[in-house]
């Protein structure tokens, strides 16, 4: 029944006419009827207020509803149309806009069209040619999938959708009145949409400023772009270019390089990493390169950009003490795995999904990522053709090399690391890093000296109750034996302070919510039960700092690129307040060196 789908203005008068008729409907026949034969006297109770019946509502109003959940702003509409498009097969998808998309979205393609007889379906509520059974859902290949858009968005705006097979003579456009008519198109398909929420005031009304929306659609078209490199797209805003980005098939670091721009790319670490049937590919900014907005971080589940909690938290996590407070990484991350194990119909704009196993996804992403940014420093043997195209020097790594310095650092699976020459890093086995310190050269074994600089962290932070905490947003429970719960019970406050969050989840279980952020690549099990056999045997606090500093290597990866600079400053500060005997570092002085040599 196509003649439902009426132009907007008229389906909001009708809704109302409804609305009317609904409210003032008279008595239910027989119900309350005093004037009968009176057999049975008039109940004391006030007549039965009128029932309301029950009706289907019109399609325009069903599909203004459903508008309410696809198309929040200007920028879904326009995400929409794209992703119809790619779903189309379009290699050119073309975006011409007004005003922030309120007066023109116009999204063309030169995909496979719409066959004439098809026109007023794609218009229908529930309409698609994407899916067939509901069991079709579990491998789904589209972006698409709802059959909602295109009513939905016709049902709010002056809506004309011109579209021409490959072979058709023709092109045929459809509006909202659903008359078809002959068009002039290359094979392909035009969407247009004027005056968008012209019926809809309320909706109008909730759209922030035109700038704000015009960031929300640029914010969108590179969000698509950035996992659609086969496509070239062209966007304007008010006759002005917006966009145009060239397709690359086979080199998606020019798209991201169109769209991030070098500075981010030249430091980002090329990741690509497959483990059981995950894959998570792309590129990973520094810490140093995080962003004081949220604005560049991209992340798709396979090919979808999607936000969720808990790889935001995995991300976060991964990057650890890195980031500075209210700093933001920057990334554009691909996740892939077998459509049957992630559930993307759980937000009307698909803009989430729902994973199978959240908690290995989640824990996939953080260890990988936290490897890939940890990842030691090597000399390469040379200026490697690595540096130019930001890909990983797949295999080649020259994982704890002792070659000297030529050419630049690298870190093994990423992209250039340290600027050469700047702190002159060097890792040695693995586990000694040579290093200048203001001017002087040190030799500094790693994994004490960071034990040591965590201790005496922890133990100074402890003294002012200023250890800073890190959530953990899956949290871990473990069981406990008598004594230790009987431990954690008492000493609940002391706990807190040394950055710890326990709570008692069943008689002999607790859930560890958070740790001290210094910590956050421990291993969480472990630096709990050390924590608790140390206040147990009722150390003082030095011997406290020291059993949780023992997990600062837990992790067991040789120090990043930021890491290293971080201990070489703390290294620097320590050595400032004390006497440097017994350290697990030694300043390389002409003395220190020819007494080596010579022994
Ligand atoms: P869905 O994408 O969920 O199938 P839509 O309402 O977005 O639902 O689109 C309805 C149908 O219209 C699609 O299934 C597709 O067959 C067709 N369609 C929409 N846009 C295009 C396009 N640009 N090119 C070709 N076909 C399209
Ligand atoms: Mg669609």
């Amino acid at each position: 029944n196509y003649t439902a789908l009426l132009p907007p203005c008229r389906s909001a008068k009708q809704t109302q006419a409804g609305t009317a008729q609904i409210g003032l409907a008279g008595p239910r026949p027989g119900a309350g009827q005093a004037d009968g034969p009176a057999v049975i006297p008039p109940a004391p109770n006030p007549p039965v207020a009128a029932l309301p019946r029950i009706k289907a509502l019109p399609a325009a109003v069903a599909n203004q509803i459903a508008a309410g959940e696809v198309i929040e702003r200007p920028a879904s509409v326009i995400k929409e149309l794209i992703e119809n498009s790619i779903d189309a097969a379009a290699t050119r998808i073309n975006i011409d806009l007004e005003q922030a998309g309120l007066s023109l979205i116009r999204v063309r393609d030169n995909g496979q069209g719409i066959h004439r007889d098809d026109l007023a379906l794609a218009l229908k509520a529930h309409a698609t040619s994407k899916l067939r059974a509901f069991a079709d859902l579990a491998h789904i290949a589209s972006l698409g999938f709802r059959g909602e858009a295109l009513p939905s968005i016709a049902s709010v705006s002056r809506f004309v959708l011109t579209a021409r097979p490959a072979g058709a003579e023709q092109a045929w456009a459809i509006d909202n009145t659903l008359a078809i008519r002959p068009a002039a198109h290359l094979p392909g398909a035009t969407v247009e949409v004027r005056d968008l929420f012209y019926a809809t005031p309320a909706r109008r009304r909730f759209l922030k400023s035109e700038k704000t929306e015009y960031l929300h659609i640029k914010a969108m078209i590179r969000a698509i772009a950035l996992s659609h490199c086969h496509v070239t797209f062209t966007a304007r805003h008010n006759e002005q270019w917006l966009f145009r980005l060239p397709a690359f098939p086979d080199a998606p670091e020019k798209r991201i390089l169109g769209v991030c721009g070098k500075p981010f790319v030249d430091q980002a670490i090329r990741v690509d990493i497959k483990k059981h049937d995950l894959r998570l590919w792309g590129w990973l900014g520094h810490g140093e390169a995080a962003r004081s907005q949220s604005d560049r971080q991209y992340f798709y589940v396979n090919g979808r950009p999607v936000r969720d909690r808990h790889i935001n938290h995995a991300i976060r996590l991964a990057y650890g003490g890195r980031l500075a407070a209210a700093r933001f990484p920057a990334y554009v991350l691909q996740l892939e795995l077998a459509p049957a194990r992630v559930d993307v119909n759980v937000h009307p704009a698909k803009a989430e999904v729902r994973f199978a196993e959240t908690r290995q996804v989640h824990d996939f992403i953080y260890t990988e990522l936290m490897r890939q940014l940890n990842a030691p420093l090597v000399a390469a043997p040379g200026p490697g053709p690595e540096t130019k195209t930001g890909r990983p020097p797949a295999g080649k790594a020259v994982r704890d090399s002792a070659a000297p310095y030529a050419g630049g650092l690298f870190r093994a699976g990423g992209g250039p690391s340290i600027a050469p020459g700047k702190d002159c890093l060097s890792l040695l086995d693995g586990r000694f890093l040579v290093a200048t310190i203001g001017q002087a050269p040190y030799l500094i074994e790693v994994a004490p000296a960071r034990r040591l600089l965590t201790q005496d962290y922890l133990a100074r932070h402890y003294a002012k109750a200023a250890i800073i905490q890190r959530p953990i947003l899956v949290p871990v429970s473990v069981e406990l034996d008598a004594d230790q719960l009987a431990c954690a019970l008492a000493h609940t406050d002391i706990i807190k302070q040394w950055g710890f969050e326990l709570e008692q989840i069943a008689p002999a279980r607790i859930m560890i919510r958070a740790i001290p952020a210094r910590l956050a690549e421990a291993d969480t099990i472990a630096l709990v039960k050390s924590l608790l056999r140390a206040l147990r045997q009722d150390r003082d606090q030095s011997a406290i700092a020291r059993a949780l500093a023992a997990h600062s290597n837990d992790a067991g990866y040789p120090p990043s690129g930021e890491h290293s600079r971080q201990l070489l400053r703390e290294i620097d500060a320590y050595d400032a307040g004390r006497g440097a005997t017994g350290l697990p570092w030694r300043k390389l002085d002409g003395a220190t060196l020819s007494a080596l040599i010579r022994r």
